[in-house]
């Protein structure tokens, strides 16, 4: 029988809430739902809470009753943000979280390096804010809790799967024992050791690296500002790399890495965490102020990622699809951008607007994704991490290099976590004239927020819907657009017309973006009435025109959706 931790977790500034486990007993009759996540961490939440918006009830399993434990993810990125604002949580991380945008790299007590991450007056967010993953968790599951069309079971472990071409069926074990359920759609959303992973005999591929990090939260009254703060080969810990974040409520994460060879047990005890502790607090000029341990951990960095995303009824997603390093802030952030890309394919296979092969498009999308981010990682790892003799002469020699010449600086500044450009995806328009653009963003990228007000931005006007941004100065959108606009309404494609560059409200539009300077246009790359944009209901773009036709709109409609051929 499952009997998940019913005691609050331990921590110095967060209170735990242990929730009720969802009891069979409690519910009968028979348990068959259209779609069922296992695993309520921040990316089974945001799936739960994308499938919602497009009208899709879900069953959400939690092994766990409480959130997780520790702070782990501390970092998210502006993507990461807009995505969120989408699920209605993004100005509670606002509220509560740091925002920051410079990065400094310190060696033999010089800084070598300053990133500056950069801000666009058009930015909604900053680059970065960072807050304890426990709080975002929380945010998000106070979401769930109050959406109708989600419902989150507490203390229900997924134990065992078996899938057939209809569906899955999973044996959930509970704190009264175990229950049958049925699904036509399972997303495997159980983290990093994903269970469902093993119960479908997968092997995730790619690297592992040896370099281990004890990851340490403390609470301490530092006089430092919100920046990341790197330091190579200090003497306390030679040829290794230590790594700081300020964090909400006075806490402070050290990230140091372990000399080769030492016991990550050993490395944990409370004498040997102090004396690295204050040997770090004294290299910055700290020595002696008091601090509190509040939680640590071991590390070690592996970049790995499944071939497929979709197997059969069992979609992957987050941490169960792949595991990043977490220098570059990727593990969460690559999650939620995974969530999105999946939640909207699979509501419109659940709802029978596209037919199973659409979610082909999810996986290649995000395993490129995944691809692209080891192989940056392997890079940032490697550096952090020298794996050879020679990689670490290397290393040394940019690090000796970077005392005397700016200009090796960036060289070890790695890049961190970006939203993916599907610029190959089959969800791009072939037709369109995406080539002929000279600004704005391309095939597959996500859009560019722009201010077009005070406390009004380009990004609050989108929601869960296709959104045609159909840039006129006319009284109405031509007639021809707006039959193939309800034709597919009317087959229930969730497709939204954003009139731009209009002081009147436009005929045939939702909504009227005035665009009175013309920015949101030269941004765009718009160079007269009559060009347009298509974004997915993830809101990267999949066709743009210089001037749109009927033809091409619905081709690129059809195309993007996956349509069912009889639309
Ligand atoms: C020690 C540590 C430190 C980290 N530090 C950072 C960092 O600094 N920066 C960063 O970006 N990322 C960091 N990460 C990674 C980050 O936490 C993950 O990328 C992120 O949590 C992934 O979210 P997820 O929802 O995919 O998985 P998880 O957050 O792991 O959530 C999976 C959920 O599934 C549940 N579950 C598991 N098995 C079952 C089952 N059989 N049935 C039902 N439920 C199940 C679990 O209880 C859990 O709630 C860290 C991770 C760890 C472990």
């Amino acid at each position: 029988m499952h009997q998940p931790h019913a005691e609050p977790r331990r921590s110095i500034y967060y209170r735990y809430q242990v929730f009720d486990a969802w009891l069979p007993s409690m519910h009968p009759g028979p348990q068959r739902h259209a779609v069922v996540i296992a695993g309520a961490g921040p990316i089974g939440l945001v799936a739960a809470l994308e499938l919602a918006r497009h009208g899709v009830k879900c069953v959400l399993l939690e092994s766990e009753r409480q959130v997780s434990e520790g702070s782990r993810a501390i970092v998210f990125t502006r993507r990461s943000m807009e995505i969120l604002q989408q699920v209605g949580v993004a100005h509670r991380v606002t509220q509560n979280g740091l925002p920051w945008r410079f990065g400094n790299s310190v060696y033999r007590g010089q800084r070598v390096f300053r990133m500056e991450a950069p801000h666009d007056p058009d930015d909604r967010f900053f680059p970065m804010i960072n807050l304890q993953q426990q709080y975002l968790e929380e945010y998000l599951v106070d979401a769930v809790r109050a959406n109708p069309l989600i419902e989150l079971r507490w203390g229900n472990r997924v134990n065992a799967v078996t899938q057939d071409g209809q569906g899955a069926t999973l044996d959930v074990d509970t704190p009264e024992g175990p229950y049958t359920l049925q699904t036509n759609w399972l997303v495997a959303a159980d983290g990093a050791r994903s269970g469902i992973r093993s119960m479908l005999d997968l092997k995730l591929e790619g690297a592992s690296y040896e370099g281990r990090f004890i990851i340490a939260d403390i609470r301490i009254d530092l006089p430092l500002p919100t920046e990341r703060l790197a330091f190579f080969d200090p003497d306390w810990n030679p040829g290794n790399t230590i790594l700081m974040h300020r964090e909400p409520h006075g806490i402070w994460r050290v990230d140091y890495q372990l000399p080769p060879g030492e016991d990550a047990e050993a490395a944990l005890k409370p004498e040997s965490l102090k004396a690295r502790i204050d040997a770090q607090l004294a290299m910055i000029g700290h020595a002696g102020v008091p601090w509190a341990m509040d939680w640590c951990s071991v590390y070690s960095a592996r970049a790995l990622t499944l071939p497929d995303y979709v197997h059969g009824r069992v979609l992957f997603t987050g941490d169960a699809a792949h595991l990043l390093p977490i220098f570059g802030v990727r593990g969460a952030n690559t999650g939620f951008q995974d969530a999105q890309a999946l939640a909207w394919r699979l509501a419109f296979v659940v709802k029978g607007l596209a037919a199973a092969p659409l979610l082909a498009g999810y996986s290649s999308e995000r395993v490129g994704a995944a691809r692209e981010i080891i192989d940056e990682a392997g890079k940032s790892t490697r550096f952090m991490t020298p794996p050879t003799r020679g990689f670490r002469l290397l290393r040394d020699a940019v690090l000796s290099l970077s005392l005397s010449e700016p200009f090796v600086g960036p060289l070890y500044h790695w890049r961190t976590s970006r939203p993916h450009e599907y610029r190959d995806s089959p969800a791009n328009s072939a037709g369109d004239d995406n080539a002929l653009f000279q600004a704005g963003p391309g095939h597959g990228a996500p859009p560019q927020n722009v201010r077009l007000g005070a406390d009004d931005h380009l990004l609050d006007h989108l929601d869960h819907c296709f959104a045609l941004l159909y840039f006129t100065e006319d009284a109405a959108v031509p007639d021809a657009l707006t039959e193939v606009v309800n034709e597919l309404r009317a087959k229930g494609l969730p497709l939204r017309v954003i009139a731009v560059g209009s002081a009147q409200p436009v005929a045939g539009a939702d909504d009227t973006l005035a665009d009175a300077d013309g920015h949101l246009r030269v941004r765009y790359g718009v160079l007269a009435s009559g060009a347009a944009y298509l974004l997915r209901p993830d809101q990267h773009v999949c066709a743009r025109w210089m001037g749109l036709d009927a033809t091409r709109l619905r081709a690129a409609l059809v195309n993007a959706a996956g349509l069912n051929k009889e639309v």
